[in-house]
């Protein structure tokens, strides 16, 4: 046996687990991506209040009874908060959205907008908004 074969199998072996770790990594980022699904609802909240639920599938502009001076954007399938006169506009800033569990928070307002999607509890409300 030549002393020379040892360290070179300990190298393949380690090649070996690294290459099964990376495999189970990226089945893992695949599977957390399949999880990444587009919406069907956001739900608006303020103060940790659930509002109302919208509509992802109608685009429209629309404010909510109870939210002021803040206009909502639905577009094809994303949500956004188009105006606000909340100081930081960090919520304006954030943009569309449209992945399950994004969400938009405005802190000034304790506005938050999370999108769910149609098999999620969605609470009972009187009608869908949008
Ligand atoms: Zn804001």
């Amino acid at each position: 046996m030549k002393k020379s074969s040892l360290p070179i199998l300990v190298r393949k072996t380690d090649f070996i687990i690294f290459g099964v770790l990376a495999a189970v990594a990226v089945i893992c980022l695949v599977f957390l991506k399949m999880q990444n699904t587009k919406g069907d609802f956001a739900e608006i909240s303020i103060d940790g209040k659930a509002l109302t639920i919208v509509d992802l599938k109608n685009d429209d502009v629309l404010r909510i009874d109870g939210i002021e001076n803040v206009e909502f954007e639905i577009k094809n399938g994303k949500i956004s908060i188009k105006s606000s006169d909340c100081a930081d506009k960090v919520c304006e800033k954030t943009g569309f959205i449209s992945d399950v569990n994004e969400s938009i928070v405005c802190l000034p307002k304790k506005l938050t907008v999370v999108i769910k999607s149609e098999n999620d509890d969605i609470g009972n409300f009187d009608g869908i908004v949008g």
